[in-house]
């Protein structure tokens, strides 16, 4: 009696835990783009830049950027303008992380500030969610010097190794662009943080209000 009641607790548990899994992955899988790409011209279509979506983008025209498939263009009272896919997941060779609505803010938040905050962008292009093909990465935003220098800021909530962190940074190296990791919650450890000071010297810490 006493192994049948504990057994049902185990499966109740486990469960329970199958079924927080399956919420968290829905929810943290998301992808939610704020770029979409023109279907014909293969133009940029950054709805941060738009004042109003519904009026000003026709979302017939507008494909995902990594795969081509149609996009839906979501536009409601609590979230912020998006793109969606229609129907299926995105299935495309690039290596886009899962974003939290935490990241999508915090890069959103970048692309709007660094002009504000640090004299030196004034003159640079800054552009959120940049598809860079030849490593088939997406910066979260990627500014471009009137040089032609380029920078990736990239954001980094979740954890992450260090073994990481250079194979990323290294992707981008071999593109020609330097990366500026903001690290914040889980990622913005001391490991991190010394990685980071010895390889680029400096290490920048993003706090994010609850
Ligand atoms: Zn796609």
């Amino acid at each position: 009696m006493v192994y049948f009641f504990m057994w049902k607790a185990v499966i109740a548990a486990l469960a329970l835990s199958l079924w927080r899994k399956s919420l968290y992955t829905k929810r943290r899988a998301a992808f939610v783009p704020f770029v979409a790409e023109h279907k014909e011209t293969g133009e940029r279509i950054d709805l941060t830049q738009v004042m109003n979506p519904k009026t000003e983008i026709d979302q017939e025209q507008c494909v995902c950027p990594l795969c081509g498939k149609p996009f839906t263009l979501r536009v409601g009272l609590i979230r912020r303008p998006h793109f969606a896919h229609r129907g299926s997941e995105c299935q495309s060779p690039y290596r886009t992380h899962p974003e939290s609505a935490a990241h999508r803010e915090a890069k959103l938040f970048l692309m709007q500030h660094l002009r504000s905050e640090f004299p030196e962008y004034a003159g640079a292009t800054i552009q959120i969610e940049v598809k860079l093909e030849p490593i088939w990465r997406v910066a979260d935003v990627l500014v471009t010097f009137p040089s032609g220098w380029r920078q990736a800021h990239e954001v980094q909530l979740s954890k992450i190794t260090i073994g990481e962190l250079q194979e990323r940074t290294n992707d981008y190296t071999t593109m020609g662009i330097d990366v500026v990791w903001w690290l914040g919650r889980d990622a913005d450890k001391e490991p991190n943080q010394q990685w980071c000071i010895e390889t680029f010297g400096y290490s920048l810490s993003l706090q994010l209000t609850p």
